[in-house]
């Protein structure tokens, strides 16, 4: 693995403050990473992230000890313009970081202060707002923008201009779950087909461990936890104790596994997490779906409870109609064995009042049976 960015031994505080934001961080971002970073507020995120950009110490002033190498460049000796060729930032507040009121303009104003040539500009405008999937909002009034077509515009801006590495300070905090997966769609997207390293500061746990191959948890300016996703989110306890949360199925693994019920790697979504929940109430169930992934999600499963057990209740074609024409349950066949845990759903009027009415005997049906053990 190639290193692009390496961070070596660095503690930094703001201006004459004697507490530090960061203490004795060590850090290598290979060339394709894509970094996640979370941690409790004032953990010191924002500073790593302003490290790697060289805002720290080139805006930000303070007491700098350590190094951060960009492809090579020491930020302290290069230049701000110079490190920002290499490593492109999208900041917390993007209206603060947009200069221009319509979305082309603001592409152009970064190429063209990069010096981009004349003759490449409209090749890199055009090609950058159909990677990250903009090209009909190129004539658009920023301000008239959602907040997640903003973001993606503020990152446009940045990837028109080819940096090796894109840092991004919260990108989602002000987004809605469909918008925050949208922009770590655009994300994976230049990290994929652009080759561009990304390193993320985000609190939405559940795309971190989706999109990241690295996790990285700050606490008090120090790395508290690193690792890919499984390996940091299975320590929920010491996150807890942080002020981190885990993605929900995790915790769900997490707390199976104190309970013996699971073991190995943690699940990091909800696909992984109903194979493992199947295969712990339903073991057959949960091969056969292991074998045929394909398959119907309709078709019935196997019970635990069924092989050699008698019904301890059978509906056998039951039909049934009120007499005001209301709510109907037809041809209805269910059989259910001992010790089964069923629930019923369905949209109101389907019929789940009725069909309970049915079993206790509150409702006789009109033709086939309802039997109770026997
Ligand atoms: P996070 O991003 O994890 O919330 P920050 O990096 O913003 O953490 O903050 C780390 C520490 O540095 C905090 O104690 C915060 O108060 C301090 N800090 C952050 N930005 C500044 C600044 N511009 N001037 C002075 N102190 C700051």
């Amino acid at each position: 693995m190639e290193t692009i960015i390496n961070v070596d031994d660095v503690s930094f505080s703001y201006g004459t403050q004697t507490e530090q934001a960061l203490s004795h961080i060590s850090l290598s971002v290979n060339k394709g990473d894509f970094i996640g970073i979370i941690g409790p507020s004032g953990a010191g995120k924002s500073t790593l992230a302003a490290c790697l950009s060289g805002a720290v110490p080139h805006h930000y002033t303070g007491t700098f000890f350590g190094s951060v190498m960009v492809d090579g460049h020491d930020t302290c000796e290069a230049s701000l313009t110079d490190v920002s060729q290499i490593v492109g930032s999208v900041l917390q507040d993007i209206d603060t970081q947009m200069v221009a009121s319509v979305v082309e303009d603001e592409m152009l104003f970064g190429l063209e202060n990069f010096g981009v040539p004349h003759d490449q500009i409209e090749q890199r405008v055009s090609e950058t707002l159909e990677t990250v999937g903009i090209s009909d909002l190129r004539d658009r009034e920023i301000a008239t923008l959602s907040g997640g077509q903003k973001q993606k515009v503020a990152i446009a801006a940045i990837l028109a201009m080819r940096p090796h590495v894109l840092v991004l300070d919260e990108p989602t905090a002000a987004l809605d779950p469909a918008s925050s997966t949208l922009v770590f769609e655009t994300l994976r997207e230049a990290n994929r087909a652009l080759g561009i390293t990304i390193v993320v500061v985000e609190q939405k746990v559940a795309l971190l461990s989706e999109y990241c191959n690295r996790v990285l948890v700050l606490n008090h300016g120090e790395i508290a936890l690193q690792g890919e996703p499984h390996e940091v989110f299975a320590h929920t306890d010491e996150l807890r104790a942080i002020g981190v949360d885990c993605p929900r199925v995790t915790r769900i693994f997490n707390s199976l596994e104190a309970d013996g019920l699971v073991s190995g790697t943690p699940c990091l979504d909800v696909d992984e997490a109903e194979r493992l929940i199947s295969g712990i109430v339903d073991p057959a169930h949960a091969a056969i779906e292991a074998q045929t992934p394909t398959g119907s999600p309709h078709a019935p499963s196997l019970r635990p409870h069924a092989k050699d057990a008698e019904p301890v209740l059978t509906f056998d074609h039951v039909e049934f109609a009120y007499p005001n024409g209301g709510a109907a349950v037809h041809d209805l066949n269910l059989t259910l064995y001992p010790g089964e845990l069923v629930g019923i759903v369905g949209q109101n009027g389907a019929g789940k009042t009725t069909l309970t009415k049915l079993l206790t005997g509150l409702l006789k049906p009109a033709s086939g049976s309802v039997r109770v053990t026997g």
